[in-house]
């Protein structure tokens, strides 16, 4: 998957994208970052990008003609890439816009600084994401928090396909209580089943534990998700659970 990244700060990408995983998938070429600083599609001599808003407000705006003008230079009309604008607005970024994303060749984002953009820009780009309710000072670390949570889903960036099929939030669940060595810890032991080697048990405990965490933590997503048979026993089973506990 190739890439393109407009920022003014190119270099806060370091680390994030050439280390780890993602720093093994481009040595491998399965991903490919193009960085564009839009301070070079600049159209006056000082090379100013910003400024300040009309009809007054704090701060400095994003003018329209670096991002655009990079974007024209470095996205062909006929591309099919999604162009992504950072934005505390945009549509909240769930695992289902990655798991869409992740099908694409390429993608860029774009990212705002200062009070933002100007308001035209948004007739540019095709899809608006936030990553939560909050505002951070720039649009470097969404774009980070996005192009990870894609990039893990591309064959070849992570070993087993299967390790992120059962990551939470992927099917439609939390994922089930995980654990490790050892098995006895200050007191704490691993359930029993998960050590007795019986597959269909441990599927099944692992089914009824999601379920369970998703119903205590994120009823929500369980509003949303499609039960199986099974999974609406198990569930109606872990209800009773909880309510006798209390
Ligand atoms: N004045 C803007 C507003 O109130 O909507 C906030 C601008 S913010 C200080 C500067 C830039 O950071 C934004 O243009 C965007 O690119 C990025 N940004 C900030 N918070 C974000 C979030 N939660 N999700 C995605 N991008 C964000």
């Amino acid at each position: 998957m190739n890439i393109k990244i407009f920022s003014l700060f190119p270099e806060m990408f370091q680390g994030a994208l050439t280390e780890s995983l993602l720093g093994k998938a481009t040595q491998k070429g399965i991903l490919n970052f193009e960085m564009i600083n839009f301070r070079d599609y600049a159209t006056n001599k000082f090379q100013h990008v910003d400024d300040t808003p009309y009809g007054g407000g704090v701060g400095m705006l994003l003018m329209p003609e670096p991002i655009v003008y990079a974007l024209r230079d470095h996205i062909a009309p006929e591309d099919n890439t999604p162009i992504i604008l950072t934005s505390p607005q945009g549509k909240i970024f769930k695992q289902e816009d990655a798991n869409r994303l992740a099908q694409y060749d390429s993608l860029a984002f774009v990212c705002g600084h200062y009070e933002g953009f100007d308001e035209r820009i948004r007739d540019y780009v095709t899809d608006e994401y936030s990553i939560g309710d909050y505002v951070l000072t720039g649009g470097e670390l969404p774009t980070m928090v996005m192009i990870d949570s894609i990039a893990r889903l591309i064959p070849g960036v992570i070993k087993e396909q299967a390790s992120y099929e059962e990551d939470s939030f992927y099917q439609g669940l939390l994922e089930y209580p995980q654990y490790t060595k050892p098995r006895s810890f200050e007191g704490k032991e691993v359930p029993e089943v998960l050590l007795s080697g019986h597959h269909e048990n441990i599927r099944r405990w692992q089914k009824k534990e999601a379920l369970r965490r998703t119903y205590q933590r994120r009823p929500d997503l369980l509003a949303n998700y499609s039960l199986s048979k099974e999974e609406r026993k198990l569930l109606d089973a872990v209800i009773d659970e909880e309510l006798q506990k209390n």
